[in-house]
């Protein structure tokens, strides 16, 4: 299921992101729902013929105030960490400069891929000025133009030669797979060898893989699980690892891969802004969600501290009122026993089918007790419902006309469907569908 993963590097204006764009096209994946990355635009899905990929667009990674040239140092780092393969991109109206071979000292000491680029090639008449490129030591230049859509096939069937052969781990469908995201600090490292360090864990050899992430295999109570990419939260200590797209970039690889993620919120310093944007990625991608309050220890408290706290969490996160919220400590280990099971529900319930009967049953009770919305004289009429997906459940409700489903009643259904099934844990979706 993981993806390869292409990344653009390059100094600023030699056209990152109109190739980005280019190769993204208009395509909406899960990822690109989400607010902020879109606006973003650093990392997409995208494909070129059989081949499906990620792309990052590493120039859209602000480093923050560092003077230019440890910017562009600190994006190709992170291409290297980060990617399969590295498109180079040079402008072929410049010729070579100082910063490009800058980029280039840095992508020579990487053991990945390198494919170089060179953009603003407009017409063939211009194909000439690619020679010069060779003397960065990355073989053949491939012209390209970003504006005018040329060479780029050739560029991305070059790359796709590089991407990994055989898929990163795959593991069994009876595997729970999950991974822990939040800011820096919160205490992800932390509570990853909380878990692995817990009495009743087996933790079975670690896992190399393609592109070095490592994730921790572990047995609790007979069942299997994977904690995804903990490679990241181990090898600390880079200094763009604290920047904003960083981290999101590597909470949405890490969600991808994931059926539960636990949304790791810092007790002490409390909510921001990031935090809701990070579980706001979980929530649109589907997962199953746990809230996991962290440093608990550390907090100062009475018999009010919690529920404020909770409040304070269903206030700021309102989409994610199914989430069950864990006060814990990493340090201290208190309730982090507690986490396993909580993980095992949010599994089970992303996972869960409901009977076709049961469910009308309830949504005609809904019906009964809450009447159908109208508009303009026109009222919504229900026919039936069913299950259409697990991971997360997704209902598809048939009615006279989808756009009088309005998104307050589309919400009471689904509260109606979640007093009666539960589904703790995880998102669900309703989708209104005309009936033929
Ligand atoms: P980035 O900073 O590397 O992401 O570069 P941009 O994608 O923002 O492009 C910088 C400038 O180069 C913009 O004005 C683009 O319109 C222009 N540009 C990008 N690709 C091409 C191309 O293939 N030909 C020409 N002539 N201009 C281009
Ligand atoms: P990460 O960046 O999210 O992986 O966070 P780390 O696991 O590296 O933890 C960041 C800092 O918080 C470290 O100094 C930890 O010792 C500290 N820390 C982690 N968990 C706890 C906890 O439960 N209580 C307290 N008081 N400190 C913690």
């Amino acid at each position: 299921m993981t993806k390869p993963v292409l990344a653009i590097v390059g100094r600023p204006n030699v056209g990152k992101s109109t190739i980005f764009n280019r190769i993204v096209g208009e395509r909406i994946s899960i990822v690109e729902d989400i607010p902020g990355v879109t606006r973003d635009r650093i990392y997409s899905s995208a494909d070129w013929l059989t081949h499906e990929f990620n792309i990052i667009d590493t120039g859209g990674i602000d480093i923050g105030d560092e003077p230019f040239l440890e910017q562009i140092r600190q994006q190709a780092e992170i291409a290297i960490d980060e990617a399969d393969v590295i498109v180079f991109l040079v402008n072929g109206r410049e010729g070579v400069t100082s910063a490009d071979e800058e980029v280039a000292k840095i992508l020579y000491k990487a053991k990945k891929p390198v494919v170089l680029a060179v953009n603003k090639i407009d017409n063939p008449e211009m194909r000439q000025q690619i020679y010069d490129f060779y003397s960065l030591g990355f073989g053949e230049p491939f012209p390209i133009s970003g504006s005018h859509g040329l060479g780029l096939g050739d560029l991305l069937d070059e790359a796709a030669k590089s991407f990994p052969k055989h898929d990163e781990l795959k593991y069994d469908d009876d595997v729970i797979k999950f991974s822990l995201i939040g800011r820096p600090n919160v205490g992800k490292s932390s509570l990853v060898n909380a878990i692995l360090g817990e009495d009743r864990v087996i933790v079975s050899d670690l896992a190399g893989t393609t592109r070095d992430a490592i994730d921790s295999q572990l047995a609790y109570n007979g069942n299997k699980y994977v904690i995804i990419d903990t490679a990241g939260m181990r090898k600390k200590g880079k200094v763009y690892e604290t920047t904003e797209k960083y981290s999101v970039l590597r909470a949405l690889r890490a969600i991808e891969r994931s059926d539960v993620v636990l949304v790791v919120i810092d007790g002490e310093e409390g909510i921001i802004e990031q935090d809701m944007k990070i579980a706001g990625y979980a929530h649109d991608a589907g997962r199953a969600i746990v809230v996991v309050v962290n440093k608990w220890d550390a907090v100062e408290k009475d018999e009010k501290t919690m529920k404020l706290f909770e409040k304070n969490i269903r206030d700021h996160f309102k989409f994610l009122d199914y989430a069950p919220i864990v006060f814990l400590s990493a340090l201290t280990k208190k309730r982090i026993h507690t986490l396993i099971p909580m993980i095992n529900t949010a599994s089970e319930n992303h996972a869960r089918r409901v009977e076709t009967s049961v469910l009308n049953d309830v949504i005609m009770d809904a019906v009964a007790m809450n009447p159908t919305p109208t508009d303009k004289g026109r009222r919504l009429r229900i026919y039936y419902a069913t299950q259409v997906a697990v991971k997360p459940p997704t209902f598809v409700i048939f009615v006279n006309e989808p756009e009088l489903m309005h998104f307050s009643y589309e919400r009471f259904l689904e509260n109606r469907i979640r007093d009666a099934f539960g589904f703790e844990g995880t998102p669900i979706k309703i989708f209104a569908r005309e009936r033929k």
